[in-house]
């Protein structure tokens, strides 16, 4: 399946082989535990290891991060689920990772209990491959391209070229730019992982997360996490997840393109500075990022004046809920400084594009920035 475009990709991914009278995408199987007589073999066992719904939702991821090839997918609960998983599954006491320090917020807690768990932690910006520099005897790598929510990229191929000649296993949290935008196991990385609460799953009503690799032995170690913490997605939520993915490349393709227009046209205003997104030609990142995605994702990030202009403009949108998250087909938009956990500035919004006609959200946007700084 690796030569069929996206859509189709997208619309077909993890179905099971037709079978008379059964439908398409079969049901949610709610079950904590299978009929399982004589020894304890799988497939299904018990509800905390493994489970059909599962077993669908992670063909179909696996075939969307690396289309015809094999690769192992182990889904959870939220990214933070998965995020801990590569983390905590892959490293000991003594051990260096490298993180980003300009990612996920919630990277610093991360950052925290593994240094009570004895593993060193070193911090380098997404920006300029600055990660490059603190490389030396590292485990793991950490790296989250675009990263949330300053939208620096970094050279994934570069970094996995520094980081293997080293010994150093990658991971990229590809939450921004989902599969459809960029994959990272083809950029040489050993982990695709993301929050498919994002752009992946795309409505807004469920958490989930998950890992991807090529190679069994570290996806056994991510699966051994699961069973072991427990952080396993609800059936039902992988099954929404799994039927999302159909409109996925859908979704993102247009959600991209309004991304890029509404930056295009937030380039001719004056009151707002500090713009980012990473498919403008103009912009930092766009020369890595035209080299390794393929589409530059939903968000685009500014800076209005100051706290007040932000939040009457915030105020004044109508089609935009302000709301935090990102990737949903309903526009979002938040002033990141209320969170207290991102080096911005108290005027800096993240901006998620959703699906509404494009004219429409263009004209909310400069009605919003109109009453903000009138
Ligand atoms: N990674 C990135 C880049 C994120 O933006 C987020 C959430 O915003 C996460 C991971 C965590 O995902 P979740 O909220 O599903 O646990």
């Amino acid at each position: 399946m690796s030569t069929i475009g996206d859509g189709t990709r997208a619309v077909r991914a993890g179905l099971p082989e037709p079978q008379q009278y059964e439908p398409t995408l079969p049901g949610p199987v709610f079950a904590a535990h299978f009929h399982l007589s004589g020894e304890p073999v799988g497939p299904y066992t018990y509800g905390r290891e493994t489970n059909p719904t599962w077993t669908h939702l992670e063909k179909a991821i696996g075939e969307l991060e690396a289309p015809g090839e094999e690769v192992v997918t182990t889904v959870f609960a939220s990214g933070m689920a998965a995020i801990s998983a590569v983390l905590f599954s892959q490293t000991r006491a003594g051990d260096i990772v490298v993180l980003p320090n300009d990612g996920y917020q919630a990277l610093p807690l991360v950052r925290e209990q593994l240094e009570a768990y004895g593993v060193e932690v070193r911090t380098a910006p997404t920006g300029g491959d600055a990660q490059l520099a603190a490389l030396e005897g590292a485990k793991l790598l950490w790296i989250e391209t675009p990263s949330n929510p300053g939208l620096d990229v970094c050279d994934v191929r570069k970094l996995v070229e520094a980081a293997h000649a080293g010994g150093t296993l990658v991971a990229v949290d590809n939450t921004l730019a989902t599969p459809i935008g960029q994959r990272p196991l083809d950029l040489g990385a050993d982990f695709a992982v993301a929050s498919d609460t994002k752009g992946m799953t795309g409505h807004g009503d469920i958490l989930l997360g998950h890992v991807t690799c090529r190679d069994a032995d570290l996806a056994a170690g991510v699966r051994r996490w699961r069973k072991v913490v427990g952080a396993i997605p609800g059936p039902m939520e992988a099954w929404l997840a799994h039927r999302s993915l159909a409109t996925l490349q859908l979704r993102i393709e247009r959600q991209c393109a309004t991304a890029l227009t509404l930056a295009e046209a937030l380039t001719k205003r004056s009151e707002v500075t500090g713009l980012r997104y990473p498919g403008l030609p103009s912009d930092p990142s766009y020369p890595v990022a035209v080299r390794q995605m393929r589409r530059f994702g939903s968000v685009v990030s500014f800076e209005l004046a100051d706290r007040e202009t932000a939040e009457r403009f915030l105020e004044a949108l109508r089609l935009v809920d302000d709301a935090t998250s990102f990737g949903g087909l309903r526009s979002t938009a938040e002033r990141r400084g209320r969170w207290g956990g991102d080096a911005v500035s108290e005027g800096f919004v993240r901006f998620s594009v959703g699906a509404e006609d494009p004219e429409d959200l263009l004209a909310d946007v400069a009605q919003a920035l109109d009453a903000a700084t009138r």
